[in-house]
């Protein structure tokens, strides 16, 4: 890979020369400016989603699976029981964090392509009283799928159940507001829409999920991570320092852009000239436009013996594009990104790299 590659993948993803540029210096974890970034960032994460006083925002060490992990052992309690929300991966991966902490918990699962159901969801819950909690993927990254996020709220909160939403792939890319949509609790990390660099994930959450001693494990214990911050502004263990203040550099672009409507609209450009670009070289995207979010797009292998993902991939590589492999589960597929600090001109560029690296396969659809 080039120095100067652009990434067309789920994360990490491409950022702008000024959020690299903020890495640029050492802070001291307990020194007075490092704890004021600390506040300033907790508090503009939270205003991106407006959350009032019934919610806080408590950043975490590491990528976003560890925030989900966090989440799902600290504010879900060893008797409660979680009902997870499954159309790909990341909504099967919380399955597994369920394994491994000792959380009980059951699946609602619908096809790759098929969003959930708020009536059988409904349902669900009204016929398993037991069940607490309720976790769903907003933008599930395996499809590009946009999950009904307003309309699974709502049913959840009906039921007087808590929602867990795994907003990795839609913080800071599709609007939506806490004081509108009833949600408990959401996760998300600095390297996704938010245009910062990888090493930290944040969760937000009504407080009063946050109890003290329920969590499985020390280090990703969000009550106490919480509690530290609020008491001493100081982290609990050693803050990935510099990457917090990229991601406040990242969220003062994010401002100028003009917030989150803009990053959507710029995204949703993007990902449209994604389809469209990729349709007229002869690619399928695997969801229709009303199911696709401006995140991440899948598209079917080319349906010939001269096409391989392998060569497509180095290809594009070659030309300054890193693309991804698909993840479905019942048939080959490939993901191209539309996140990231990138323009319109360059996924026009994208598409270019495309067509040539088709020109340089032998051209397998003629
Ligand atoms: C990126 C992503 C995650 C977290 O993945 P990490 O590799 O741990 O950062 C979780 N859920 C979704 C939907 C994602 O897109």
């Amino acid at each position: 890979m080039n120095e100067a590659s652009i990434l067309l993948t789920p994360g990490p993803l491409t950022t702008s020369d000024r959020t690299r540029a903020a890495l640029d210096r050492d802070w001291g974890s307990r020194e007075r400016n490092f704890m004021e970034l600390t506040r300033n960032l907790r508090e503009r994460l939270l205003a991106i989603v407006e959350g009032n006083d019934e919610y806080t925002c408590i950043p975490l060490q590491g990528s976003g699976t560890f925030a989900m992990e966090a989440s799902l052992g600290s504010l879900i309690p060893p008797d409660g029981k979680l009902l997870i929300i499954v159309n790909g991966v990341y909504g099967r991966r919380m399955g597994k964090m369920c394994d491994r902490i000792g959380r009980p918990y059951q699946l609602y699962e619908t096809p790759e392509n098929v969003p959930p159901d708020p009536a059988a969801i409904a349902q669900i819950l009204a016929a398993e009283g037991e069940i607490t909690h309720v976790s769903m993927v907003h933008c599930e990254t395996t499809s590009g799928m946009l999950n009904p996020l307003e309309a699974v709220a709502k049913v959840v909160a009906e039921a007087g159940c808590h929602l867990l939403v795994d907003a990795m792939s839609s913080f800071g890319i599709i609007p939506f507001s806490l004081a509108q949509i009833p949600i408990a609790a959401l996760m998300a990390s600095a390297n996704k829409g938010l245009e910062g660099v990888p090493g930290l994930a944040f969760v937000i959450c009504r407080r009063s999920l946050l109890v003290a001693g329920q969590a499985h494990s020390l280090a990703l214990d969000l009550h106490d991570q919480w509690e530290v911050l609020e008491r001493t502004g100081q982290w609990r263990y050693t803050p990935p320092t510099q990457v917090l203040a990229a991601l406040m550099a990242a969220l003062e672009q994010l401002d100028e852009e003009g917030g989150v409507k803009a990053r959507y609209e710029r995204y949703r450009r993007l990902c449209e000239i994604l389809r469209q670009g990729m349709e007229e070289l002869g690619f399928e995207p695997f969801l229709p436009p009303d199911l696709q979010a401006p995140a991440i797009v899948t598209f079917k292998l080319l349906d010939s013996p001269a096409f391989s993902f392998e060569e497509f991939y180095r290809c594009m590589g070659e030309r300054g594009f890193v693309i991804y492999p698909g993840k479905l589960t019942d048939r080959p597929s490939f993901r191209i990104g539309c996140m990231g600090a990138i323009a319109p001109s360059d996924m026009h560029d994208a598409i270019a790299a495309a067509a040539s690296a088709l020109d340089d396969m032998g051209n397998p659809l003629s």
